[in-house]
């Protein structure tokens, strides 16, 4: 297997510690649209969705998807990535998409455990678990007909990655 992975999910569920587990394990080259934004224009998603709305940071976060995306690479992606008909379409077409789910209430207690780490603003201005209910209910659908498999996101890193690597590859991981 050559092709792209891309980790879907809300904020939270673990795409960037999984991913980067993951391609370790892969040998793969770790990417992540957040850090790319970052790395690229020095601001954090906050700060881009400040003086550009969500609509500017969504259109820059498609350009990075695109650019970045290469073989041998897990690409961790923004909880609303898969908002976009065209992002969908790229990444189940240019290679396999895994989304780690999680209920809310474990997302809620991972987000407010490290809150430092979650540089992204509130899409509602509601309280995190009405939140957390709310993004899930309305992206659910999504993140499952985008994806080519679905894991359980409440296992450790290591049982993610392991869970991932044998539904790739039934015959590789025993
Ligand atoms: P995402 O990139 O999907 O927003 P992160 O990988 O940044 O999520 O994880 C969010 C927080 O949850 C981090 O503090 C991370 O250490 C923790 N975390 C991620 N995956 C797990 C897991 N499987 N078990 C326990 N904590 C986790
Ligand atoms: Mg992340």
């Amino acid at each position: 297997m050559t092709q792209p992975i891309f980790m879907v999910g809300v904020r939270g569920c673990g795409k960037t510690t999984v991913g980067q587990v993951l391609a370790e394990v892969l040998g793969y080259t770790f990417t992540d649209t957040d850090e790319m934004l970052w790395q690229l224009t020095g601001k954090t998603v906050s700060e881009i969705v400040a003086e550009e709305g969500w609509a500017g940071f969504r259109t820059r976060e498609s350009d990075i998807l695109t650019r970045i995306t290469q073989e041998h690479t897990v690409v961790a992606t923004g909880g609303g990535i898969i908002l976009s008909a065209v992002n969908r379409n790229f990444m189940r077409t240019r290679g396999t998409v895994v989304y780690l789910h999680a209920s809310e209430q474990e997302l809620s207690r991972r987000l407010q455990a490290y809150p430092e780490e979650d540089k992204r603003p509130s899409l509602t201005g509601k309280p995190l678990i009405e939140e957390i209910a709310e993004v899930l209910a309305s992206r659910e659908k999504l993140y499952q007909e985008t994806a080519h498999c679905a894991l359980d996101a409440s296992q450790t890193p290591d049982d993610v990655v392991y869970a991932i690597l044998h539904q790739l590859d039934p015959s590789a991981a025993s």
